[in-house]
């Protein structure tokens, strides 16, 4: 046989070997729930949420999620459901103490915000020295971002990045003003947008993921503590498992390399991990997905869930 052919042949059993051990590998996600305990007044009351949304974790087999938790919410009903969701095996992470956004505070104000959290927080069960920036805004200026990343060493934190984004509190509060205006709701039709949505998203910044990473990295996927959630929790587990994604616990995400990953950009507003490593490999479009559009979610809840088809 010619050099040339085998050559020729070898880098093709190289390329089919990469090819099957990297679509053989199973997806991975871990599931975070920001802003617990979240305002619960509308379709299900604060301690409803909580019972349906443990149920639905443990019903799907769910590993280990994280709640990051808002101080100031964290009394009388909302602690309770906060520590219902620590017995039940869960994590309370930190998620400031009015949910304050750094693009209109000082680094002193948020550092001053963030430490009245932590009495209220740290005090529960299952608490973890982990931080999620609200709004995932991490500091607009040079000055407040490495301030906040130098504080939160000095302190023992993680930065809880998350790697997949979407507008699920979007489609919540559709949800919720639908109720409020009891309009007819076709719930099997919310559970498939839901479900749709969010899965547009994660396999969005997956494959972003793929390209500038080179790699699909342990996925840490921000979700919101919520009544679509718990409602539908489950059924995007599912989905994910039959499209060969596996849910990992969120201490398994966060040991990925990525986590250590520090992005030179100052950004305003924060795509996300993968976002950030893609910037920084030169993309400058697209660091958003179209899923979350407000007027692309709101335009599908109102004729697939409402059935305002406007013709
Ligand atoms: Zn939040």
């Amino acid at each position: 046989m010619h050099t040339n052919t085998i050559f020729v042949l070898q880098a093709l059993t190289l390329t089919a070997a990469c090819f099957f051990s990297s679509s053989m590998m199973a997806k991975s996600l871990a599931i975070t729930l920001d802003d617990s305990p979240r305002s619960a007044t509308g379709y299900f009351d604060g301690p409803t949420r909580a019972k349906e949304l443990i149920a639905e974790i443990e019903r799907h087999k769910l590993p280990q999620i994280a709640f990051f938790s808002v101080g100031n919410k964290a009394d009388g009903e909302g602690k309770k459901r906060l520590i219902q969701y620590a017995n039940a095996g869960h994590i309370i992470a930190h998620h400031s103490n009015t949910h304050l956004d750094f693009n209109k505070h000082s680094l002193s104000e948020y550092i001053a915000d963030f430490e009245q959290a932590e009495p209220q927080l740290n005090t529960l069960p299952n608490y973890q020295r982990w931080h999620r920036f609200p709004y995932l805004r991490e500091g607009d200026t040079q000055e407040k971002r490495d301030g906040m990343r130098r504080y939160l060493k000095e302190k023992g934190y993680l930065n809880a990045y998350i790697t997949l984004n979407n507008y699920d509190w979007y489609l919540e509060s559709l949800f919720q003003k639908a109720i409020a205006q009891q309009q007819k709701v076709d719930f099997e039709a919310l559970q498939k947008l839901y479900v749709e949505l969010i899965i547009e998203s994660i396999e969005y910044y997956d494959q972003m993921a793929v390209e500038y990473l080179g790699r699909s990295p342990k996925h840490v996927l921000l979700l919101h503590e919520m009544d679509i959630t718990a409602l539908y929790l489950g059924d995007l587990v599912e989905a994910l498992r039959e499209k060969g994604w596996k849910t990992i616990p969120v201490k398994e995400a966060f040991h990925d390399d990525i986590a250590d990953y520090q992005t030179k950009k100052v950004f305003k507003f924060n795509p996300g991990r993968i976002g950030e490593i893609a910037y920084d490999n030169g993309k400058r479009k697209g660091l958003w997905h179209h899923s979350l559009d407000e007027t692309y979610i709101k335009r599908r809840f109102e004729t697939e869930v409402l059935g305002n088809l406007k013709h």
